[in-house]
C-alpha cells in the first residue's frame, strides 16, 4: 500500500509562515475516525473501555479529543496521573500501569480513585503498607513466560521481560488480595509489541480468558475486567497491510463466546490500553532540507534530529518518508536522511530510493504520532519542537509550544545563568 502524507504541500507552506520546522502535525479527523472505529469494533461489550496510553503521546489537547469517546487514561507515572487528572479523568477513568513504583505515584494514584494494577507480587505487601489498605478494585498484570508465538512466528519473549505476575504469584497474589480485602478484580497482561496482525488480541485473549477461568475457580474472586493493554501495531512500511480494528474486535468476541461466556463469566469487561494504534498514522514529523552532503555517500541533513524521534536511532526503526511536492517523482536517488546530533546512528533513513532532494524541500516524516515527540530528549543542547493539530475544517493550532533555550536552562536555579543568558 502506497504511504501517502494527511497533509498537503500548500498547507505545511501555510503553517510553516507561521511556525518554522521542525514540528510535529496531528490530523484529528484521522484520529476522530479510529476513535468511532475502536469503540464500534468492542460494541459487543458491555464495559468496553479503551485507556490510551498516555505515555505514547502526552498531549492534553490530544487526550481531550479521545476523552469525547468515552476512552480513560493509562498512566505509568506521576506527572501522566497529573495530566489526567488535570483533564477531569478520575476513578476507574484513569489505568494505573506502573512498574517499580515509587510509593508518592501509588498515594497520588490512590487519591485520584484510579485502578491500580500492580506488577509485582510484592508490590501488594508495598501498596497495602502505603496507602493503609488495599483498593476495592485491583489489577494484576500477568506475564505467562515463555515466547509469544502466532502459528510459526515469534512475536515476543514475555519470559524475558521484567514486567508482570507469573502464573503461580497471579493466583496466590488473587488468594491474598481477596483477604485484604479486595472485591472487584482485573487481570491485565502486554506480550508483544507492534503486532501488525489482527490475530494478536485474539490470541492474547483466549491465553487470558483461560487463565481468568482458572483463577476464578481456584480464588472464588469476582473478576470484573480483562485488559488486553496495548500493543496493536501499525504499517510504518508501506508494503504492509494494516490492521482491521474491527475484524480484531470480532476475533475477541468470539473468543469471548468460547471462552468467558459458558464460565458463566459473560459480564466481564474487556480494557485495551492502545497507544500507537490510536495516534501513530495521526502524527509526522515535519522537517526542512538544509545540507546536502557528498562524501562516500549522498547526505541529506534536515533540522530535525533524533531528539525529535528517537525510534530510528534506537531501535533502527523505519519511519516511512515523503518528499513534498516530489510524491509523483522517480524515487532515483539514494539518500541518507540525517539530523544534526553529534551521534552518527541521527539517521532518520539510510540508503533510502527517495527523489532528487533539494536544499528546503519540506520532508514528512510518518507514523510519529505515538511515541514520537514523547521520546524526545535534550542531548546536544537541542530543544524539543512544537505540536501542531491539523484541524478538522483545516484550520491548525498550535498545540505545544517548541522549547526555547530559557527552557533548557530553567532547571539551574541553583545558579544565574539565567541572568547571564543572551538571545
Ligand atoms: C506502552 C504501554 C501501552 C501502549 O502500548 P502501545 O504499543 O503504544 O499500544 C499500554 N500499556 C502499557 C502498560 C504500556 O507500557
Amino acid at each position: 500500500m502506497k504511504k501517502t502524507p494527511f497533509v498537503t504541500l500548500e498547507k505545511l507552506q501555510e503553517i510553516t509562515q507561521y511556525y518554522p520546522t521542525p514540528f510535529h502535525l496531528y490530523d484529528e479527523k484521522g484520529i476522530r475516525e479510529n476513535a468511532k472505529a475502536v469503540k464500534e469494533a468492542f460494541a459487543w461489550n458491555k464495559g468496553f473501555r479503551e485507556y490510551f496510553a498516555v505515555k505514547a503521546t502526552p498531549n492534553p489537547f490530544l487526550i481531550r479529543i479521545l476523552k469525547e469517546y468515552g476512552f480513560g487514561c493509562d498512566c505509568s507515572s506521576m506527572t501522566e496521573l497529573l495530566l489526567a487528572d488535570a483533564l477531569g479523568f478520575s476513578g476507574d477513568e484513569i489505568m494505573f500501569s506502573s512498574n517499580e513504583t515509587p510509593a508518592e505515584e501509588y498515594v497520588f494514584a490512590d487519591r485520584t480513585g484510579a485502578i491500580i494494577n500492580l506488577d509485582d507480587f510484592t508490590h501488594i505487601e508495598f501498596l497495602e503498607q502505603t496507602i493503609g489498605r488495599i483498593p476495592e478494585t485491583i489489577s494484576c498484570r500477568y506475564n505467562p513466560g515463555g515466547i509469544f508465538q502466532i502459528s510459526n512466528d515469534i512475536m515476543d519473549n514475555p519470559g524475558d521481560s521484567k514486567y508482570g505476575f507469573t502464573k503461580e504469584q497471579l493466583f496466590e497474589g488473587f488468594r491474598v488480595l481477596k483477604e485484604k480485602g479486595a472485591k472487584r478484580f482485573g487481570v491485565h497482561a502486554f506480550l508483544a509489541s507492534n503486532t501488525v496482525t489482527n490475530d494478536y488480541y485474539p490470541l492474547l485473549a483466549k491465553t487470558l480468558f483461560e487463565t481468568v477461568v482458572e483463577l476464578k475457580e481456584a480464588t472464588g474472586c469476582d473478576i470484573c475486567f480483562i485488559n488486553l493493554s496495548g500493543g496493536v501495531g501499525i504499517p510504518y512500511e508501506p508494503g504492509q497491510t494494516p490492521n482491521d480494528i474491527r475484524t480484531i474486535g470480532e476475533g475477541v468476541r468470539r473468543v469471548f463466546e468460547e471462552v468467558l461466556v459458558p464460565a458463566g463469566l459473560g459480564d466481564v469487561a474487556i480494557y485495551t490500553e492502545m497507544g500507537r494504534f490510536m495516534m501513530g498514522p495521526y502524527g509526522c514529523l515535519v522537517t526542512k532540507a538544509i545540507h546536502k552532503k557528498h562524501t562516500y555517500k549522498e547526505y541529506i541533513g534536515v533540522d530535525a534530529c533524533a531528539v525529535n524521534l528517537m525510534r530510528p536511532a534506537m531501535y533502527g526503526a523505519y519511519h516511512h518518508i515523503t518528499v513534498m511536492g516530489k510524491e509523483d517523482a522517480e524515487c532515483d536517488h539514494k539518500y541518507d536522511v540525517v539530523g544534526s546530533l553529534c551521534e552518527n546512528n541521527d539517521k532518520f533513513a539510510i540508503d533510502r530510493m527517495l527523489p532528487q532532494i533539494e536544499r528546503g524541500d519540506l520532508l514528512v516524516i510518518h507514523d510519529t504520532g505515538a511515541h514520537g515527540f514523547a521520546m524526545g530528549y535534550n542531548y546536544n543542547g537541542k530543544l524539543k519542537s512544537a505540536e501542531i493539530l491539523l484541524k478538522e475544517d483545516g484550520s491548525f493550532a498550535l498545540i505545544r509550544r517548541a522549547e526555547t533555550p530559557k527552557d533548557y536552562f530553567a532547571t539551574f536555579d541553583c545558579f544565574d545563568i539565567l541572568e547571564h543568558i543572551r538571545y
